[in-house]
């Protein structure tokens, strides 16, 4: 079944447990990440080979998955150094990070023009989803492109739906998250103004979770990691404002009213700059109530 062999860049907090998840699978894989710490937590695992390098991964590969920050490191690495020019015809490039969908139809372009396939198909469900192997994958490409890593993404994911060209899983994927991070900015605001009427946050989001209000946020956020003031989701606020950046810049390039989309990201980016670097986006609600 796993003739497939994968190089895999990008070994963070969802990057390893998707990793796992493609060993368990019976998968090979060759991975490579700039933080040797996060390498050397893999590398007794069975079936994974630690690379010394990004070139290295991507040489021992049939379908190279990508899980980084943003576009601008991938197209750094593809075109400005040279990776692309390194890669095979015939080889796949599955950029399952949450990119730009422009940047990415373009990858898809100059790849095609190498005779190197490219599939988007970024995540959502976070590092728990992650770890149980139920990720909900958006996917954009041709369908003769798709096809054949279907069982590599069915390794790390369950619900799988292909949604378009190269590129349109990505602008899913920045969709998704504005209204994601919508509703979690409404959440905090209720919350705090609910506190300070002198009612219970507790109260007013069991409350919500059994009324029209529910949402993710207070299904899965709002006890574990901002009520109990953990704020350690494993999803850091700057990815999240990041993706907030990529949703509201394409509404406007689709010349879409999107009012509502520049003050979600005001917000977010104000949290951005509020908050300590490397703060979880969960801690949302800190800066909520701290202002
Ligand atoms: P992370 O910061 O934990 O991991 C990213 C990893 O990429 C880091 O280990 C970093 O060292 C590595 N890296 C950066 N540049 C590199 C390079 N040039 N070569 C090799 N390695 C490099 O981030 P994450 O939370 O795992 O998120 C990864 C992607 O998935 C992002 O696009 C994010 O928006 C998206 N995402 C995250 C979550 C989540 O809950 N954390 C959920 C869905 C999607």
């Amino acid at each position: 079944m796993t003739a497939l062999r994968i190089g895999f860049l990008g070994l963070g907090q969802m990057g390893q447990p998707m990793v796992r998840n493609l060993l368990r699978a019976g998968f090979n894989v060759t991975g490579f990440d700039l933080n040797p710490a996060v390498l050397s937590n893999l590398s007794q695992e069975a079936g994974f080979q630690a690379a010394s390098s990004v070139q290295v991964a991507a040489a021992s590969c049939d379908v190279l998955i990508l899980m980084l920050p943003d576009s601008k490191v991938i197209d750094a690495l593809l075109w400005d150094q040279g990776l692309a020019g390194q890669l095979r015809a015939g080889q796949t490039v599955l950029d399952m990070s949450s990119s730009d969908p422009v940047s990415s139809r373009n990858n898809a372009t100059r790849l095609a023009a190498l005779n190197i396939h490219f599939v988007d198909a970024p995540v959502s469900g976070g590092v728990k989803r992650a770890v149980d192997g139920s990720l909900s994958i958006m996917i954009g490409g041709e369908a003769a492109h798709v096809e054949p890593v279907r069982p590599v993404l069915q390794a790390m994911g369950k619900t799988l739906v292909h949604v378009g060209a190269a590129g349109a899983g990505h602008a899913v994927k920045a969709l998704n998250n504005y209204v994601s991070a919508s509703g979690l900015v409404a959440v905090c605001e209720a919350l705090v103004a609910a506190e300070k009427f002198g009612i219970d946050p507790h109260l007013v989001n069991q409350v919500f979770n059994a009324s029209t209000g529910k949402n993710n946020t207070t299904e899965h956020k709002v006890e574990n990691f901002m009520l109990s003031e953990k704020y350690n989701s494993g999803f850091a606020l700057a990815l999240m404002r990041k993706d907030l950046q990529t949703a509201q810049s394409f509404i406007e390039r689709m010349q879409t009213p999107g009012d509502f989309a520049q003050t979600c990201l005001r917000t977010w980016a104000q949290a951005e700059q509020g908050l300590a670097p490397g703060a979880d986006h969960t801690a949302m609600y800190k800066h909520v109530r701290g202002r």
